[in-house]
């Protein structure tokens, strides 16, 4: 199962990629066996009051599938990724009291840990920019919810400085996902560097993506002098002596 890694600070910079995805659905099935067959590491943000739900995303050319695994099977699914916090239900966090924050977050966090049997930690928020400073704060002060994710491409390898407001690189469906890979897999850093992307899995269905992240994945994986990570470990990493 999975538990995060330790990787001790070292002389040589690291460069790390990690993999960010939302919202639990059963397309993540196909995608972790890609990601498994090349050793690559993603935190997957989970909204277990939806657990089991059957229904459709819309998008200007049809719909598909955004069915979300089934509570029984999580545990097995994320066997070796991190599990993590998108609140139950996927509200806008900044129009809840703050009773409904806790409970959006906490409960979340509780349900996730015995599901999957992880020390549940991560957070992506729901709709990628919808908090507040206030609603950072709530979660602090009354969850164990140490980072969260927002969706505010900076296009760079830097470290996270804001935990709880962590910009990713890109999202995988961004022109530029491509060149930034290669840019990174070029890059001989003089400090630790992290190249980090996010999307969906029911958007490889949407946009007949699956060859596309198939591309960007074969790029990105394989390099002895890349650190495939979850977020968590990056977490760690930083934090923790
Ligand atoms: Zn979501």
């Amino acid at each position: 199962m999975y538990t995060p890694r330790k990787f001790e600070k070292r002389e040589k910079p690291y460069k790390f990629l990690t993999l960010s995805f939302d919202d639990g659905v059963k397309q993540d099935k196909r995608f972790i066996e890609m990601l498994d067959q090349r050793g690559i590491k993603c935190t997957f943000n989970i909204n277990s009051g939806l657990l089991g739900n059957v229904h459709n995303a819309p998008y200007p050319g049809g719909e598909v599938p955004h069915d979300e695994v089934e509570a029984s099977e999580l545990h097995d699914i994320y066997l070796n990724h991190e599990v993590a916090v998108h609140t139950l239900t996927h509200p806008l966090l900044d129009k809840l009291s703050e009773a409904e924050v806790i409970c959006e977050v906490g409960d979340d966090q509780k349900a996730l840990c015995e599901l999957s049997g992880q020390n549940v930690f991560g957070m992506a928020y729901p709709f990628g920019r919808c908090y507040t400073e206030e609603t950072i704060r709530i979660i602090l002060e009354n969850t164990p919810v140490r980072y969260s994710r927002n969706i505010a491409s900076h296009h760079g390898f830097e470290m996270p400085d804001k935990f709880m407001e962590w910009c990713p690189t890109c999202h995988w469906r961004e022109e530029s996902a491509l060149q930034l890979a290669r840019d990174f897999i070029a890059l001989e850093p003089t400090k630790d560097s992290l190249f980090y992307i996010w999307g969906h899995s029911y958007e490889f269905d949407m946009y007949d993506g699956w060859n596309e992240i198939a591309e960007l994945l074969d790029l990105i994986a394989g390099h002895e002098d890349i650190t495939y990570v979850t977020n968590g470990e990056i977490y760690k990493y930083i934090t923790e002596e």
